[in-house]
């Protein structure tokens, strides 16, 4: 890995923005593909996941089914397991970094943490990336800065009053007994597990009735791990559907939780917001189209406004489909890997050798109608 920044101002091919699971997963293929990049990350290998509160777990299960071409769920390359290497069914968030680092590691990637991209300009055939130590340039952009770090705080008036799910370090450690969660998806429910696990008292505010919305797709249902969770606390903490937060003031030292359907909550304590996240993407906002608040992307993942500009991570969404897993996403770091080997004229026996691994192990996903069906039972 490297971390001095003396070559500022070199020309690379390709410029991979963050160093999650999306951009080393993506940056490994390149380098095994023999492209010259450089991963930039603002902080370090693996930053969000330093930044989950302790007790929140992969909601994916791991397991070693990697030799019957059924590749661990939260695996970034075909040949690897966080099941095998930290040896638990759901890490946590520094678990994981364990596994990015040793993957980091081992393919010996070019990753320079602490430079922190703030723009992204198209300038006739290249970019220019406006940094924290200066300017990068390249042929190729590859957004992998993720979510995590970009909280959505402006879901109602007042959220920014509010403590966001991804500012929690520790829910045991959260100051008070008496704790409002707004926002009923894994996140919310992640956090009213946690802080009933903790002996608190939990007011759940969920804006629609997600716990009997059942679908077959993990992206718009509850998973399985976080309803076992539920059932384990059931009748421990009050539960309001279809009660949409419209506002939350703080007056008089009580934070008042107002919602649409006239109910009104009030807690000493801050509210947790667990509405989402507004993503990475509005930093380079202008270098798409959005629809619904997803990017549009061409079939390689590529932005359809700005060529040469692609997407890697959980914001990458065709029709239906929502790549907003791991088991997903890793399913185009080679579509979109691929698509720049051949912009780039490596050879095509290269590219066929490469991206074998990942086309028979369910990693290389074209035909994106699979997603749209319900399971059968
Ligand atoms: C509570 C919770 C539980 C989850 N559980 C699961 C699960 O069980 N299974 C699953 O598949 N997914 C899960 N997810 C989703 C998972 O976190 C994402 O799939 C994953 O983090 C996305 O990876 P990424 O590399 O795109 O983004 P990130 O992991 O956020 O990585 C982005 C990287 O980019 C860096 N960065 C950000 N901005 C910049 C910038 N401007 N310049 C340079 N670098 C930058 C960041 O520091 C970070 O290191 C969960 C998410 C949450 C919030």
């Amino acid at each position: 890995m490297m971390n001095d920044n003396s070559d500022i101002d070199e020309y690379y091919d390709v410029v991979i923005v963050g160093a999650g699971p999306a951009g080393i997963g993506v940056g490994i293929l390149l380098q095994k593909l023999g492209i010259e990049h450089v991963i930039l990350e603002k902080t370090s290998i693996g930053e969000s996941f330093k930044k989950w509160p302790v007790e929140t777990r992969f909601i994916s299960p791991s397991f070693t089914g990697n030799f019957f071409k059924m590749p661990d769920l939260n695996a970034i390359t075909p040949g690897t397991s966080p099941a095998f290497s930290l040896l638990t069914e759901h890490p946590t968030g520094e678990d994981y970094v364990e596994y990015l680092e040793a993957l980091a590691k081992y393919y010996d990637l070019p990753i320079k943490t602490e430079v922190c991209v703030n723009t992204v300009q198209k300038n006739a055939d290249s970019f220019v990336l406006a940094t924290s130590k200066g300017e990068y340039k390249s042929t190729y952009v590859i957004w992998a800065a993720g979510e995590y770090q970009y909280p959505n705080k402006d879901t109602f008036e007042g959220a920014h009053l509010c403590t966001h799910y991804s500012e929690v370090d520790s829910f045991a450690e959260l100051e008070g007994d008496e704790h409002i969660v707004i926002g009923a998806y894994e996140s919310g429910f992640d956090a009213m597990v946690s802080l009933i696990r903790a002996r608190k008292i939990v007011t759940l505010l969920d804006d629609a009735d997600y716990l009997n919305l059942v679908k077959s797709d993990s992206s718009y249902s509850l998973a399985p791990f976080t309803r076992d969770r539920i059932e384990y606390v059931a009748d421990l903490y009050d539960y309001y559907t279809e009660t949409k937060v419209t506002s939350v003031d703080f007056i008089d030292g009580s934070y008042i939780v107002k919602t649409a359907n006239d109910h009104t909550f009030t807690s000493p304590q801050k509210p947790i917001n667990c509405t989402g996240f507004a993503s990475s993407l509005t930093l380079v906002k202008d270098s798409f189209e959005f629809k619904n608040d997803y990017p549009l992307l061409n079939d390689f993942d590529e932005s359809t406004k700005t060529k040469n500009l692609f997407l890697v991570g959980p914001q990458v969404k065709h029709k239906n489909a929502l790549f907003c897993f791991i088991y997903k996403y890793r399913q185009r770091f080679a579509i979109v890997a691929e698509k720049i080997a051949k912009r780039m004229k490596v050879p095509a026996k290269t590219i066929e050798k490469e991206l074998k691994e990942y086309k028979d192990n369910n990693f290389y996903l074209t035909d994106l109608s699979c997603c749209d069906d319900e399971c059968t039972c």
